[in-house]
């Protein structure tokens, strides 16, 4: 027997009941990307490597050491597995001369690519919802992408996830930064990691951006961006901050935050929650003004975020939220002939009626179809025999209230037996 193959490490199937949760999830997610203006966009999954070299930049762990890349065999092109979804959408968004027009709040939920080590909240294949909003300069809409996620975990059962706050200014505060940035690291050459010292030229920013333990501390104590931040740049920051204080969201400024990509400006923000071990960031994003330009579009003002799902998923689990699975209205056990010919008509009558059916296939006893019926969940089981088929009639069971009496009915009249008894059910509920 040849050896049965297995998924690619890092990259999980999401079975039925799984699956049937995230749709839920997906549910929750649209309907509230609605309530704030945001329209969907859906880019392909391969994107030429130089755009999120050019995009994310080259000294960053996702660049460096994170990326599915490969060339195309048949005409030498170098492709990428994206690894996140905003210089997609931001090219599209170049691409389709989408910047000037309405929609420019955009949105897409979908499949990402890092090659990480894979732990709980850390996967090869994860997704994200990714929102972006193109031609906007803020600090408004900053404030309001974060408003939104404080709605979303309210309408999602959520809390206790921290928001953390940070402002990168522009490009000429973090050069100063950066200098003294270095003087700095120089100082504790003696304890740099491979990955710090290698970054300690080329992007010491970085560098506070470590998992490292060893080089918590002496991050902590490293020269604040803030105190680099000119009028502008504080005003702008300021602005996001009034908007919180308005609404009452508690956050609080954390100086370390720099995000893993090179893109971002101003505002910089995270969720973070301590139920779920090390990999607690449950949304992240900001501001990245260069973008675009960068990517060969017009100077346009940008902002963003984007939430990993997976974490997101096993935080509500966490958090014990934990939608039904929905069973089927009914399920339609026949045996026989013509009980099954009539079968597939009742079936598409029943679902013409917007009442959802779970057709039995596969032959079988009676009773062995009607344990399946029992373990379907449904509500009721339609049951049909050759008897029945021959004058047009099928029997009605009640799987989920004891003592009803099963009733035969004539083929026609069962959606509306069907329908009026759903409707009782959910009255008396
Ligand atoms: P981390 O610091 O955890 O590596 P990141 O800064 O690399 O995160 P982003 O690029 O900002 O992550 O991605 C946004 C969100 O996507 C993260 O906050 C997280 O919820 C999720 N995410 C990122 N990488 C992974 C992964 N490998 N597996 C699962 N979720 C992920
Ligand atoms: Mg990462």
């Amino acid at each position: 027997m040849s050896q049965t193959l297995q998924s690619v490490r890092g990259m999980n199937d999401i079975l039925p009941d799984e699956a049937e949760f995230w749709e839920l999830f997906e549910d929750t997610i649209r309907s509230w990307l609605k309530g704030y203006g945001y329209r969907p966009i859906r880019m392909p999954i391969v994107e030429p490597t130089p755009l999120f070299k050019r995009a994310i930049g080259e000294v960053t762990d996702i660049v460096e050491k994170e990326m599915y890349s490969f060339e195309d065999s048949l005409n030498g092109e170098q492709l990428t597995l994206r690894p996140e979804g905003t210089a997609g959408c931001v090219r599209a968004v170049i691409q389709h001369g989408l910047a000037n027009q309405v929609p420019r709040r955009l949105y897409y939920i979908g499949q990402m690519f890092r090659h990480e080590r894979p732990q709980k909240g850390r996967y090869r294949q994860f997704h994200q919802v990714g929102v972006e909003s193109i031609g906007f300069a803020g600090p408004d809409i900053d404030a309001e992408m974060i408003l939104m996620g404080a709605r979303l975990w309210a309408d999602l059962g959520l809390d206790g996830i921290e928001l953390q706050i940070n402002s990168l200014g522009q490009s000429e505060e973090r050069a100063q930064h950066r200098a003294a940035l270095i003087a700095y690291f120089e100082e504790h050459a003696e304890i740099l990691d491979e990955d710090a010292k290698r970054r300690l030229y080329t992007n010491p920013l970085r560098i506070l951006d470590t998992k490292n333990p060893v080089l918590q501390d002496m991050c902590s104590a490293a020269p604040k961006l803030i105190d680099y931040l000119g009028e502008a740049s504080l005003a702008h920051f300021e602005g996001v901050q009034r908007v919180l204080r308005d609404a009452g969201i508690p956050f609080v400024i954390n100086p370390r935050l720099v995000r893993g990509l090179d893109y971002y400006n101003l505002t910089v923000f995270e969720w973070v929650t301590d139920k779920l071990g090390a990999q607690g960031t449950v949304c992240a994003g900001g501001r990245y003004d260069g973008l675009v330009e960068q990517l060969g579009g017009k100077s346009t003002p940008a902002c963003g975020f984007a939430m990993g799902v997976e974490r997101l998923i096993a935080l509500i689990k966490e958090s014990g939220g934990e939608p039904a699975a929905p069973a089927p209205d009914v399920y339609l056990v026949h045996q026989g002939e013509a009980a099954s010919r009539l079968a597939f008509r009742v079936a598409e009558g029943l679902r013409d009626h917007g009442i959802d059916v779970l057709l039995h296939c596969g032959g079988g006893s009676f009773k062995s179809q009607m344990k399946k019926a029992d373990g379907s969940g449904a509500t009721f089981a339609v049951v049909i025999g050759d008897d029945e088929a021959v004058n047009g009639e099928a029997q009605l069971k009640s799987l989920r209230e004891e003592g009803v009496e099963q009733r035969k009915l004539k083929v026609d009249d069962l959606a509306e037996a069907i329908i009026g008894q759903l409707i009782d059910s959910d009255e008396e509920e």
